[in-house]
């Protein structure tokens, strides 16, 4: 064999070679750094965001694994290194807006990518983190479901869609794959959004939470140095009641109220006009009367916004004009007052872990 055929060898065994959990090979995550090969041995080189000594126990044994499956004769020697990442105080994000609810199902990730396109209308710089953990739907909702997030400079390059940054829990799990979330990983999950990823400079960064007050939306919104939250409900009581919940938990770790949606309040039958208020609407807005939080307005349901979702094309790209289109625009100018543009934040983002 040539050295330099030997080299391609070796690489094309590296690509089935992935960090627990990883969809990504270490060569998709261009985490190899070095590669020299010698006449019987290989040395080979993995720079990873953090010293993990599980991980990399797992590495070095896939590594080896490979190597000798490709020539029982070459000695494998594997260096682990740490990237040097930009510390996160160079991020500069202006306003981190939550979009929570208490359930799942109300329209909580519809209305954080149309609110995401809302912003974008505005002319801010948006970026959209879905932190749903337990059911990433942002990815299909932005048709980027099999793009992979790439290393530069030791850094995770979101994905852009319709000019929106975008990274997701969904692009770092096979699709299917159930995964038990435990607060160590979250904790992990969400330093890794932060300090690893180049996110520029965005005056908006659209933070999709898990539904409910569970642990992993506890953790989450405890952690990220969050501007505020927004509660999305659908107008019914059990809706509303779980959303109280929610209101509790920001509260509870100091996270402010921007304000409440009604989603899904009513449909309008676009062949006759007629509306019909299938979910009792009005709720919302009640709810927010009694506990003294902003009410944000009231999303119809409109079949385009269903179709486009599944579609992978945000709705406000097209119908911003139709009656949901028109309620998102005037939510998102009604939380103009708490945007900062990445110019004006001056403090810049630190995380609390
Ligand atoms: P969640 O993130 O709260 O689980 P989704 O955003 O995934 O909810 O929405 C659930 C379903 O309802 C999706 O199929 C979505 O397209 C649809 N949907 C949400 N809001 C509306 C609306 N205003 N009009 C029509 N369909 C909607």
């Amino acid at each position: 064999m040539t050295p330099n055929l030997k080299t391609e060898n070796i690489i094309e065994v590296l690509k089935s070679v992935r960090p627990p959990s990883s969809k990504l090979s270490l060569v998709e995550l261009q985490a190899i750094t070095r590669l020299d090969v010698q006449e019987k041995s290989v040395l080979i080189e993995v720079t990873l965001p953090e010293v993990n000594p599980m991980v990399e126990k797992s590495i070095r044994f896939q590594i080896e694994k490979a190597i000798s499956g490709l020539d029982s004769q070459i000695q494998a020697a594997v260096e682990f290194k740490q990237a040097q990442t930009k510390s996160a105080a160079t991020q500069k994000i202006g306003t981190m807006i939550a979009v929570g609810s208490g359930k799942g199902g109300v329209g909580k990730s519809s209305i954080s990518v149309n609110l995401a396109i809302a912003f974008q209308q505005l002319g801010y710089r948006v970026g959209i983190l879905d932190c749903d953990i337990y059911g990433p739907s942002i990815p299909t909702m932005l048709n980027v479901v099999d793009q992979k997030p790439m290393m530069l400079g030791g850094k995770i390059q979101p994905i852009e869609a319709f000019d929106l940054k975008v990274m997701s829990a969904g692009f770092f799990v096979e699709q299917g794959q159930s995964i038990v979330w435990r607060g160590p990983m979250i904790h992990k999950l969400i330093q890794q959004f932060f300090h690893e990823v180049e996110w520029g400079d965005l005056d908006v960064l659209i933070v999709d939470l898990p539904p409910g007050t569970g642990d992993a939306p506890l953790s989450l919104a405890q952690t990220m140095p969050l501007t505020g939250a927004v509660m999305v409900s659908m107008p019914q009581k059990v809706s509303i009641i779980d959303v109280h919940k929610g209101i509790s938990m920001f509260n509870q770790v100091k996270v402010p109220i921007l304000g409440v949606i009604e989603n899904m309040s009513h449909f309008v039958c676009p062949s006759c006009d007629h509306s019909e208020e299938i979910f009792d609407r009005g709720g919302v807005k009640k709810f927010c009367a009694e506990l003294n939080v902003t009410y944000l307005g009231d999303v119809p349901i409109e079949m385009k916004l269903r179709e486009m979702s599944d579609q992978g094309r945000p709705f406000m790209l097209d119908h911003k004009d139709s009656p949901a289109g028109k309620a998102i625009s005037q939510i998102a100018r009604r939380l103009q007052p708490f945007i900062k543009t990445a110019e004006d934040a001056t403090e810049q983002i630190k995380l609390i872990l």
